[in-house]
């Protein structure tokens, strides 16, 4: 029994299809999270069903130190991908360990102790990602955590500049922070990180766990920015759906990346299925279907939600909708009511991130549901007509 770390959620799903969940009763539910985008080309994908299958059949695993040829093909295809002159993979199992390998590599590759890391950030649950993580929820049970970690406000350069020297090992940043709410960062900040790291000699480790893939318009997001990081996490929809992370290193980083290692990484069933999600992000131009979604999204909710909305943020299909009241009750009614799925972002912010595949029908059936669970925009002369 695994279920006893998570909350009790009501509905009970047994079957997925593209953008949709389906109960046991057969009721359907629209998807808007892509379970914590875990599903950027939707549920079930036939692609990487296949891929997932005939690896199977050949060889579901061999101990990392054998050469295998889906590892190789999904190396390949990641340092094709990745930003800049990032050429080296390591594999591992999800966020957490991606970015526990990051931190790292980046003591390790330094000789440094010190980690700098955002307020708001989210990195992960185990020890060494957690001390990078800020919620205090989440850390204080565990306490102590790693020694050497400073957070900086998001966003703010002088705060980088003052704490980034040269006794710091890594900054680790989300370019767009999505547990701490869809706040983005300014191509000027992710710019200023890029060159008070490289003058310190630090690492610049970027988390695109959530950000990357096609997510947010390009296939990463630092690409907005025109930042290579050294060192860059992705895990959450690489596979899409099955469990794999990844830290792509620059050469001075995978040099001294020291003795780190993990049995299962570079599985060849995983392997196979990040292989192929990559395949068909690219072949199908996702990055920028995800735009044009996005623009149409924000238009239409833009139009249609009234005054119980604060602010709507975010780039891509990575949109964050501030409401006045909390989050918790809205989320609710829409999935009950309107059979939507979406997720929290603290207690204020409904978050959306639909798989990279929806079309123009989904979102004009989710921005429906959400004007009616928050009220519609009010025409001007249309009020008070009883
Ligand atoms: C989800 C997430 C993680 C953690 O990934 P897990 O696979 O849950 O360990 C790390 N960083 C970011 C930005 C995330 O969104």
């Amino acid at each position: 029994m695994t279920g006893f770390v998570y909350s009790e959620k009501p509905i009970r799903i047994e079957r997925g299809e593209g953008p949709y969940l389906y109960d046991g009763s057969g009721s359907e539910y629209l998807d808007f999270g892509a379970s914590y985008a875990c599903v950027p080309l939707g549920h079930s994908n036939p692609q990487v069903r296949e891929a997932v299958t005939d690896q199977l059949d050949a060889l579901t695993y061999v101990q990392a130190s054998y050469p295998v040829d889906a590892r190789d093909a999904l190396d390949d295809r990641l340092t094709a991908v990745a930003p800049g002159d990032m050429e080296h993979v390591w594999l591992c199992n999800s966020g957490t360990e991606a970015n526990e390998a990051a931190l790292k590599f980046a003591r390790s590759a330094t000789g440094r102790e010190k980690l700098v890391a955002t307020m708001q950030g989210f990195h992960g649950r185990t020890m060494g990602s957690l001390s990078t993580t800020w919620k205090s929820k989440y850390r204080e049970p565990y306490e102590p955590l790693i020694d050497g970690v400073e957070f900086v406000p998001y966003g703010d350069r002088e705060a980088l500049n003052e704490a980034i020297d040269g006794d710091t090992a890594g900054f680790i940043v989300e370019p767009i922070q999505g547990e701490g709410g869809i706040n983005p960062g300014t191509r000027e900040y992710l710019r200023a990180a890029r060159e008070i790291t490289a003058d310190t000699g630090a690492a610049l480790i970027a988390d695109e766990v959530q950000t990357g893939l096609g997510r947010t318009g390009t296939m990463w997001a630092v690409e907005y920015a025109d930042v290579v990081p050294d060192v860059l996490t992705s895990a959450k929809g690489l596979a899409n759906g099955l469990p794999i992370g990844t830290t792509l290193c620059k050469e001075w980083i995978a040099e001294g990346a020291g003795p780190h290692g993990s049995t299962f990484s570079g599985g060849p069933v995983v392997c196979a299925a990040a292989d192929a999600t990559i395949e068909t992000i690219e072949r199908e131009d996702l990055p920028a279907h995800a735009a044009a979604m996005s623009e149409y999204l924000r238009t239409e909710l833009d139009a249609a939600v009234g005054d119980g909305v604060r602010e709507i943020r975010g780039t891509g299909l990575m949109i964050g909708v501030e409401v006045k009241r909390g989050s918790n009750r809205l989320l609710r009614d829409l999935a009950i009511d309107h059979g939507v799925l979406a997720l929290p972002a603290g207690r204020t912010v409904l978050r959306l991130l639909p798989p990279l595949t929806i079309e123009a029908g989904h979102v004009d059936r989710v921005v429906e549901a959400i004007a009616a669970t928050m009220g519609t925009k009010t025409e001007p002369g249309t009020e008070a007509q009883s």
